[in-house]
């Protein structure tokens, strides 16, 4: 069965937050320490009920964890772990729920010592509201978990994470961390960069007295929801990922070049058998 003496988060937001809710409403721990940047947002979430203790660091929080969760921005990640690894006991497992995978994990690997057990993770489940007043136990319920094992994860490790977030009601799915960054630069990053640029393109224009931005409707809404997303964080992966991102730019203003074209030649068949495809996909996603 399920069941850690104790648990550490280190960044107790919406994301840490809400596996701790998971952790608490079916029992999973014994004691949730919370470790992270602000005294407030961790006596918010003591206030809340999200973890039990407030770590002075997280290197003295995570001391006799039997599992830590690491959930700040991606950023933070290394210097993390290097005050962190020393202080984990032998058999610990460490997991994290960072939107990038690749080279973060190569590194994590590299400076974490020998017999610290490390899975990395991702759970695709989130919304453009962050910190842990946002948090909920059912944000993953019905969401995929991917985790990307390398050949040096432990497999009961392994077992153990995958359980977690079974018990919080995720789909667990394994990819390689390489395969994974590629794939979330295309479906993920690349609309939050596509929504902020969007944003910042109709916030810059006026007409008279009043703003463009004034005029928008459900569309443009729609489009942009993701766009009040945490800058910080997602500064953090946009620079954590960004050959793949790069890459994910280059074949968006490939797209937008060729409608650009069909529109200044007024090809509308072109135009309408573009949009039909698109139509098409959209509508069948679930
Ligand atoms: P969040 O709500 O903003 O929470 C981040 C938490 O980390 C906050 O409590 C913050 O503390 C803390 N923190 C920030 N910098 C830190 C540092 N240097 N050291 C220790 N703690 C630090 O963000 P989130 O949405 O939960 O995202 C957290 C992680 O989950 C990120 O790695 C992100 O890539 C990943 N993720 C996010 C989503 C999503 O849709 N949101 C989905 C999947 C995965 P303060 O409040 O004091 O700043």
């Amino acid at each position: 069965m399920l069941h850690f003496n104790k648990v550490t988060i280190i960044g107790v937001g919406l994301i840490g937050g809400s596996l701790a809710r998971v952790m608490k409403a079916q029992k999973l721990a014994a004691e949730i320490h919370g470790a992270g940047r602000s005294r407030e947002t961790l006596e918010q979430a003591l206030k809340l009920g999200v973890i039990d203790h407030m770590g002075q660091s997280a290197a003295d929080a995570v001391e006799n964890a039997d599992l830590v969760v690491l959930a700040p921005p991606v950023g933070a990640f290394e210097q993390i772990v290097g005050e962190i690894g020393p202080r984990m006991k032998p058999g610990a497992v460490l997991t994290d729920v960072g939107s990038v995978k690749g080279g973060l994990v190569k590194m994590i690997e590299h400076i974490l010592p020998p017999g610290v057990h490390y899975v990395p993770g991702h759970p695709i489940a989130g919304k453009e509201k962050s910190g842990v007043s946002e948090s909920t136990e059912s944000l993953f319920r019905g969401a995929r978990c991917i985790l990307t094992p390398t050949d040096r994860t432990d497999p009961r490790a392994l077992e153990t994470v995958r359980s977690l977030w079974t018990a919080a009601g995720a789909q667990v799915v394994t990819m390689d961390a390489d395969v994974h960054d590629h794939v979330f630069a295309a479906v993920s990053h690349l609309p939050h960069v596509a929504a902020y640029a969007m944003v910042c393109t109709v916030a810059e224009m006026n007409a008279g007295p009043e703003s463009y931005i004034s005029f928008t409707g459900a569309g443009f809404r729609d489009f942009t929801r993701i766009a009040a997303s945490s800058p910080e964080m997602w500064k953090d992966i946009c620079l954590m990922n960004s050959a793949n991102l790069v890459e994910m730019i280059e074949r968006y203003q490939f797209s937008l070049n060729r409608l650009k074209k069909a529109i200044q030649r007024g090809e509308g068949v072109k135009i309408e058998k573009i949009f039909t495809l698109a139509s098409d996909v959209r509508r069948g996603l679930k």
